[in-house]
Parts: structure tokens; C-alpha cells; sequence
């Protein structure tokens, strides 16, 4: 089947053909990790939508939205060779209206640890998201557990607005040596790049600690060795629905998250934890 490209919403309802629809919400460069979500999608649905769009409500005045990658016809080469049935790409006009007044919150889980960081965003990601399930009516959405808040913020979202979406996670893809894929690492130079794998060295470092308080100690160390080019913004230790901090007498599953700058690259990266009894 032919690849379509939707620009707007009349696109989608033309597009639609009947059966499962499942959503993979990207602001493309794509690379492998979205693929893994891709094949993800396929697995379960007979249609599957990829939409593209960097949206412009989750950037902060500071961020990177103008020098955000844009590499839109790869992108098609990319859903092409991964069977991708729809290709959603509105442009800022299209998905916001000048006057438009009504957006979603993310409530107090929205402005801790990544929140706590970029005021605003998880407001923004979550009226997108929103807005891209009304648009394509998905039956399923697949999101990377690579931005374990946001995940879990929009699994919240789906339970607090009775949204009709079922929500599937996929872990994180990494390169050889460690470093979560992420379309912002095309910006890193070799030496950046040296600097940015203390992130999953400290996080691998971090959770083969048993107790939450030696975990984000060595987790800490590790960063700080890797030394003033790598500005740590956070690590955090967490309960992984809540994002509250996790105390010693925390049992089950956590996550370890960090992030950190390497020059103009502010990059993220967690991994999920199991904290047991009789530690
Ligand atoms: P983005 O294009 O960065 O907004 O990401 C789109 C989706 O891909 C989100 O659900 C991300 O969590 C997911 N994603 C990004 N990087 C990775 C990765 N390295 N592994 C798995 N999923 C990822």
C-alpha cells in the first residue's frame, strides 16, 4: 500500500479505512527507537498512523524549537520501509488556531523532576496528544518508556479524561555503548558525545546499588567524574506513577532518571529499577 501523507484533518478522515488504528506521536528525525515503536504499533493494529509535528506549545522561550531537526523526507523513507500506513503532518496552523484558549494541565505530577526543569512542557505535550487522539482516533498509542514522565502523564491523562485509547509503552533503544537514541544527538561531536555516556553509565551504575540512597549516590559520582562539560540538571529517584521521590522504605518498581546538558544539548535518560525487602 501507498504511503499517504495527511496535512490536515480532512486527510485523516479520508484516510481512514476500517479495523484497529494505533498512533505513534513522533516530532520526527526519526531514528531507530521510533521505528521500534512503529513495528510495535504494526504488531497490534491493521492501520498504523505516525504523526510528525514539533510542537511548539512543549518548548520553552529557551529551548530549541527553531533548531529542532527537521528531516521530513527521510522521515517518509523511514515510514515507508516500516510499512507505515499514514503519515500525519499538520503544520502549527493547522493544530492551533490563533485564538485558541483551551488546553489540558498536567496537574502537580506535570512540575516535578522534568517539569520542575521546563515550566509548561507537559501542559503543552499532553493538549497535543490530546488534540492528535481526537484527530486520528486511535484505538491504541504507542509511546517510549525513553520519557518515562511523559508516559506516565499521559496514561494518567487517559485514566483522569476516560480517554477510549489504549496506552503501550516500548523500552528504550540505545546505541552499542549505551546511549539512548534521541533525535537531538545529531547535534553531539565525538567529544560531546564521550562526555553525554556518562548519563547511562551512571544510571547502569546507579541501579546495580540495592538502596535508593547508595543508588543516586553512585549514580552522582559517576556524573560528576564525567566532569564540568556534562551540567546535570537532575537525578532523580522515583516512584514510576507518581514521579514522587522514592525514601528507603520504598519497595517495587522505580526509576532512576537523569538529565543533563552537554554544551546546547540537553539530553534524558532513566532506567526502571525493582527495590525489594531485605536489602
Ligand atoms: P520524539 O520524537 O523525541 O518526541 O519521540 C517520539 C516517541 O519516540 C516518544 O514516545 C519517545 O519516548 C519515543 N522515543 C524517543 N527516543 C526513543 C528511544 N531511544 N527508544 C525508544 N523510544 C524512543
Amino acid at each position: 500500500m501507498e504511503l499517504i501523507v495527511a496535512r490536515d484533518r480532512e486527510d485523516l478522515v479520508k484516510a481512514r479505512r476500517g479495523g484497529e488504528v494505533a498512533l505513534v506521536p513522533t516530532m520526527g528525525a526519526l531514528h531507530e527507537g521510533h521505528r521500534s515503536l512503529i513495528r510495535q504499533a504494526r504488531v497490534r493494529a491493521d492501520q498504523v498512523v505516525v504523526s510528525i509535528f514539533v510542537n511548539p506549545l512543549q518548548f520553552g522561550p529557551n529551548e530549541d524549537f527553531s533548531r529542532y531537526p527537521r528531516t521530513f523526507e527521510a522521515d517518509l523513507d523511514v515510514c515507508r520501509a516500516e510499512g507505515v500506513d499514514v503519515v500525519f503532518h499538520p503544520d502549527v496552523e493547522e493544530m492551533y488556531a490563533p485564538d485558541r484558549q483551551v488546553s489540558v494541565s498536567a496537574g502537580p505530577m506535570g512540575e516535578v523532576v522534568e517539569g520542575a526543569h521546563r515550566p509548561g512542557h507537559f501542559d503543552g505535550v499532553l493538549t497535543v496528544v490530546l488534540k492528535l487522539f481526537n484527530l486520528v482516533r486511535p484505538d491504541l498509542a504507542v509511546f517510549g518508556q525513553k520519557d518515562a514522565q511523559q508516559l506516565a502523564l499521559i496514561r494518567r491523562m487517559v485514566a483522569d479524561l476516560d480517554l477510549p485509547i489504549e496506552i503501550l509503552g516500548a523500552p528504550t533503544v540505545r546505541e552499542p555503548d549505551g546511549l539512548a537514541l534521541s533525535s537531538r544527538n545529531r547535534y553531539l561531536s565525538d567529544d560531546d558525545r564521550r562526555v553525554a555516556l556518562a548519563l547511562s553509565r551512571a544510571l547502569r551504575a546507579g541501579a546495580a546499588e540495592l538502596a535508593p540512597a547508595a543508588i543516586r549516590a553512585t549514580a552522582r559520582e559517576v556524573l560528576a567524574a564525567a566532569g564540568p562539560r556534562l551540567e546535570v540538571d537532575y537525578l532523580a529517584l522515583v516512584d514510576p506513577e507518581t514521579f514522587a521521590d522514592v525514601d528507603e522504605s520504598y519497595e517495587g518498581m522505580a526509576v532512576l532518571a537523569v538529565a543533563a546538558r552537554v554544551g546546547a544539548t540537553r539530553l534524558i535518560d532513566n532506567v526502571t529499577l525493582t527495590l525489594t525487602r531485605g536489602r
